[in-house]
């Protein structure tokens, strides 16, 4: 198994100390939850702990210390870990396909390490796509050296976020078939991605799309509460270096949004929600993305049981959906009308017959659009049922 830790080959550039402790939210010694306010964090090995007890009694191992201060400090040691298993998990998983395959890059069946190939794109046949990891890595470093001009060692201030984006294509989409890498490879890549520029300035733009898209695998992975303390951080340094990039800053507000909601805090997604939602309307009217932001504030108000606010929004929302009646954001937003109807417990039998009215025909149209055998379009004839049985067993009751 080749060591994630040396996927750049000797050349490789050496990663040093992240600039800020993302990953240790926990306490050390005693795992309670770190307040960032009460943190502290040992100077020579940047472990994190709740509060001063808790650091003398690291104080009291010498040895622990100065081992985790040579291994490159608390947080990289996390990073090499996780990085670690996600590599090795994204190797095994692509063993039935990809053993004794030829990789497209160094041309060789097994690397350095002596890994298989990896696929883990839209290229399809029994050659095409296949690649080591390490040779994607490399791939993809090149790519960001070869589109940024200078040296990718220096800070790169001057290029703003957005700018870099195609440069670190290679980090997030096979080179071949340009389609986004499937979620273990993403994974994988993401973190020896961020892994490889953490050690830059925190405003630097490479390492704020490297952060992107590891919180973004983070996601897919259901990884929410590691993904959290990145954006929570992200969003903090795109306010502070781009305050004029309106789009970045929504980008990233919704993205928190949606990792706020999956970890269970509602209030706090519903408050960005709600933000975001009134400047779209603001900035463009109600068009889609007003309407698409709207349907996740909706769903946010009914997952913190609000089921009034989020009809309120609902009702609002429903007018873009009636306009486009065949787009598949419409399905979600009058699914989010009929969810604020039917799965309100005080719902009446009014609101239930609402409920199923409104949402009656989407199953068939989606049926039309995507296909009768599209994941949506079996969750809208499961929720429609749901409806109708609420409204039934209230009919009956
Ligand atoms: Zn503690
Ligand atoms: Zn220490
Ligand atoms: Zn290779
Ligand atoms: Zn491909």
């Amino acid at each position: 198994m080749a060591e994630f830790t040396t996927a750049f080959g000797q050349d490789g550039p050496e990663p040093t100390r992240p600039s800020s402790a993302m990953f240790l939210t926990a306490c050390a010694v005693c795992a309670k939850a770190l307040n960032n306010d009460e943190a502290r964090e040992c100077e020579k090995c940047g472990t994190r702990f709740c509060g001063e007890t808790c650091e003398n009694d690291h104080r009291a191992q010498a040895k622990i210390c100065d081992d985790t201060a040579e291994d490159g400090g608390a947080e990289l040691i996390h990073i090499n870990q996780k990085g670690r298993k996600a590599w090795e998990h994204a190797v095994a998983s692509c063993t039935e396909e990809a053993v004794g395959k030829t990789c497209y890059i160094c041309m060789e069946i097994v690397d350095d390490g002596g890994d298989n190939c990896v696929r883990g794109c839209a290229c399809r046949g029994d050659s095409a796509g296949f690649a080591h990891l390490s040779c994607l890595a490399q791939q993809a470093h090149g790519i960001l050296h070869a589109r940024i001009p200078g040296d990718p060692g220096e800070n790169l201030y001057e290029f703003a976020y957005p700018l870099i984006g195609p440069a670190i294509d290679g980090w997030h989409m096979c080179q071949i078939c340009k389609s986004p890498h499937t979620k273990d490879i993403a994974t994988a890549l993401g973190w020896a991605c961020f892994r490889l520029y953490m050690g830059r300035p925190e405003e630097d733009g490479i390492r704020c799309m490297a952060q992107t898209l590891l919180s973004n695998s983070l996601q897919k992975e259901d990884t929410y509460q590691e993904a959290l303390p990145m954006i929570e951080a992200l969003l903090a340094t795109v306010r502070r270096a781009w305050p004029d990039n309106t789009d970045e800053i929504i980008q990233t507000s919704a993205n928190l949004a949606n990792v706020y909601k999956n970890c269970d805090k509602e209030e706090e997604a519903a408050t960005i929600y709600k933000d975001l939602y009134e400047q779209m309307l603001t900035l463009h009217g109600p068009d889609v993305q007003a309407a698409a932001v709207g349907s996740n504030y909706a769903q946010t108000l009914i997952q913190a049981e609000r089921f009034a606010d989020a009809r309120a929004v609902g009702r609002e929302i429903v007018q873009w959906a009636h306009r486009n009646p065949d787009s598949p954001h419409s399905f979600h937003i009058v699914k989010a009308l009929m969810d604020s109807l039917y799965k309100d417990p005080n719902a009446s039998v009014d609101d239930l017959r609402e409920a199923v009215e409104v949402f009656e025909n989407i199953p068939a149209t989606s049926s039309r659009v995507l296909g009768s055998a599209h994941p949506d379009t079996k969750n809208y004839e499961k929720a429609l049922a749901k409806a109708k049985k609420a409204l039934a067993e209230k009919n009956s009751a």
